[in-house]
């Protein structure tokens, strides 16, 4: 489990982190969303191990992550200026890091060569961004880690090699109960992909939930009469919008207590629909409403 309770960074007096708290349970795809400069990339490398906070603690598994190689060894980073040697090859990189990760697997490595299109003697400052990348994701995959963390990993991957990237990264998180940590600012990206949200904005976080919560709590309702009828007056509604005589709601509660409520109106037309992340996200934050629509589009 990955906990940063408290956090605050400053860079000449710049707060980047402003009393940070992020929980990341074992075994979850954790997204870390924000706008350009909220401070993802910042407590991402208080996370490996690379900035020591000033105030806080930045834990895994309990024990404080700065100065620690035994935890270190447990986490593969893909930072989002991803820097290689001038001289290195693929392959020197791959023995680079197997000294430096006790957890390296050289048959993992070789295997995952299949999925990653590139010859292992090629010259890593000579391969595109995305080819880098790509690379950057083969190492961190043979690191047999039990932690991933990945700042704005797709940024520069094509279509395919996206899709290829998270497959094996879910792949693994299914097989091996890896815990990974990814940060984007944009929702969308991670939607498919994340069991848990985070969202930061200037050096905080504004709400961090599981999926399975949020799903669970807010319904979009679908839903048309024959004539004129009232809706019970109890029910909340975060938001609700008519066309013609199809009404859709977003209403807080249980998807089918609610549903089953409606029902018993004897609607023409009822229909349940799964809220996107984005959606919840909105109607859930409800007063910062325009805080979080700026930050999520
Ligand atoms: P994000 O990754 O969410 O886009 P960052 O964590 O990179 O945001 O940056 C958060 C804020 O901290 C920004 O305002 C940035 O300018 C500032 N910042 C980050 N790193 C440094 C640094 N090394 N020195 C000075 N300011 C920094
Ligand atoms: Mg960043």
């Amino acid at each position: 489990m990955i906990e940063v309770k408290n956090v605050t960074k400053s860079f000449d007096g710049f707060r980047a982190l402003d009393g940070l708290n992020i929980t990341v349970p074992r075994g979850a795809v954790y997204g870390l969303v924000g706008p350009n400069g909220a401070g993802k990339s910042t407590v991402i490398r208080h996370l490996a191990g690379i900035y020591r906070q000033d105030a806080g603690e930045v834990l895994v598994d309990g024990a404080p992550v700065f100065d620690n190689p035994a935890v270190k060894s447990r986490i593969a980073y893909i930072p989002d200026d991803i820097f290689y040697y001038t001289q290195a090859t693929i392959r020197d990189m791959m023995r680079f890091t197997r000294d430096l990760y006790p957890g390296f697997d050289t048959d993992c490595f070789e295997k995952l060569g299949e999925a990653f299109p590139l010859n292992p003697k090629r010259l890593v400052r000579k391969l595109s961004k995305g080819q880098q990348k790509q690379v950057a994701f083969w190492l961190a995959l043979a690191q047999r880690p039990e932690i991933v963390i990945l700042d704005e990993p797709v940024d520069g991957l094509d279509p395919v090699m996206r899709r290829q990237v998270w497959s094996l990264l879910l792949a693994d998180v299914a097989e091996r109960g890896t815990t990974v940590l990814v940060s984007s600012h944009n929702l969308r990206e991670l939607e498919d992909v994340c069991d848990h949200v985070g969202i930061m904005d200037h050096g905080k976080m504004l709400l961090e939930r599981s999926l399975s919560e949020l799903q669970d709590n807010v319904v979009k309702i679908q839903l048309a009469f024959a004539q004129e009828t009232a809706l019970p007056a109890d029910l909340e509604i975060l938001h609700r919008s008519e066309t013609g005589r199809l009404q859709q709601l977003i209403l807080r509660g249980k998807p089918d207590v609610l549903s089953a409520r409606l029902a018993a109106l004897d609607p023409l037309f009822l229909d349940v629909l799964p809220l996107s992340l984005e959606e919840i996200f909105i109607y859930e934050l409800g007063g910062a409403e325009h805080e979080v629509k700026d930050i999520v589009l």
